[in-house]
């Protein structure tokens, strides 16, 4: 194999790479398993672990070894030593909280109403990012789940549709300014199937999607093992593909986009009309669960859209599973399955019969939890020398 055109410090950084990759995987390892697992040698896994000891990413700790009977030392991302906060924006609230680099939740989440105004909302997030912070334990980072088309490569966000006080501003970049930790925004379906693959039910997974229908409606695709971008990280924007060019007004400009039909919100909002009264989806989902109101034809009408955004996502990309985050699917056990059937009458049959279409088993909270814990990782950490 040709090695003049790789830089030492490159090498170095893909073993600290795929060290970092074999631990979310596999969970707490050896120093040999490490070598056996990555087929890397076993000074250069050691001169790797030496750097990640040291970036505070991983950490060293006894832990039962069932090979040996006995308990031996055993390597793993930060939990005790180390933590990394998740930052949701949404459009009603955020939520800030903290976590361990495996990915476990530490804190209860600091929620608050989201601010209209920009200063305000930074203002909040710093006031919460500060409370989690401890003498203790160092924070390696802060990560942003954020609505809306973010040039993910400039941490600017160009235009969010629900949460428009984000526009052309860099949250990240400010929150960093105001805390001095590194923060990284990543768009929230992106976020979401990051989640999915590091913490959920995508483990493992190189060809899945993950549908956000809470408050907007994004796409997010791993391809091939690649979460898929476009030129500048805006593809996925399957919630403004155009469903009746006179409905009702979208937060992009445009009328009748499938994010006004087949989400959280547009089922808010078609009840709330039909019963003339302002419910969020939450009080949607209580009253219904109590009794309290009827919901089963705007329930039909919004399952029809979303069986569409199904089916767009099954024709188009040919996952082998598809995740759906959004809270209508949880009001009770049938929806799902009413949902799945009517994906089976609108996508291609040979592309929707290899695909299983799933809940998605990580939350907002872990997908800005994810977004930091992958930005670390694959940069190799905030501290590792080259
Ligand atoms: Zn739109």
């Amino acid at each position: 194999m040709p090695s003049s055109g790789i830089k030492p410090g490159l090498l170095r950084k893909m073993t600290v790479r795929r060290v970092l990759e074999c631990l979310q995987e596999h969970g707490p390892l050896s120093r040999a398993d490490l070598t056996r697992e990555t087929g890397i040698s076993a000074p250069t896994v050691s001169k790797a672990v030496a750097d990640l000891l040291e970036s505070g990413l991983l950490e060293e700790g006894m832990a039962p070894d069932h090979a040996l009977g006995r308990p031996g030392k055993k390597l793993q991302l930060a939990q005790d030593t180390a933590q990394v906060i998740g930052v949701v924006l949404d459009v009603r609230e955020c939520r800030v909280l903290s976590a361990s680099l495996d990915g476990a939740i530490k804190s209860q989440a600091v929620v608050f109403s989201t601010p209209e105004d920009y200063p305000q909302l930074l203002e909040a997030l710093t006031k919460a990012v500060k409370s989690l912070e401890t003498e203790e334990v160092v924070t390696l980072g802060i990560g942003i789940s954020t609505p809306g088309l973010i040039d993910e490569q400039n941490q600017r966000s160009l235009f969010s549709p629900n949460l428009q006080a984000i526009n052309q501003r860099s949250p990240s970049a400010d929150l960093t300014s105001a805390t001095g930790l590194t923060a990284i925004s990543v768009q929230e379906s992106r976020a979401l199937c990051l989640a999915e693959r590091l913490y959920g039910n995508a483990r493992g997974l190189d060809d899945f999607g993950m549908l956000d229908v809470t408050s907007g409606l994004g796409l997010g695709v791993f391809s091939g093992g690649t979460l898929l971008s476009g030129q500048s990280g805006l593809a996925g924007e399957l919630g403004h593909v155009t469903m009746d060019p006179n409905g009702r007004q979208c937060g992009c400009g445009n009328r009748g986009c499938l994010e006004t039909l087949a989400t959280d919100t547009a089922l808010a909002v078609t009840v709330s009309a039909a019963i003339g009264r302002a419910l969020p989806i939450d009080q949607v989902i209580a009253e219904v669960q109590n009794g309290n109101i009827q919901i089963d034809e705007q329930l039909e009408l919004v399952s029809e859209y979303l069986s569409v955004a199904l089916a767009a996502a099954i024709n188009l990309f040919n996952p082998s599973n598809l995740f759906v985050h959004g809270r209508l699917l949880t009001l009770n056990s049938n929806i799902l399955k009413d949902v799945i059937a009517r994906t089976s009458r609108r996508a291609l049959a040979p592309s929707f019969e290899e695909c299983d279409i799933q809940i998605a088993g990580s939350s907002k909270d872990q997908a800005a939890v994810a977004s930091i814990v992958h930005h670390l990782t694959r940069s190799a950490g905030p501290r590792v020398a080259e």
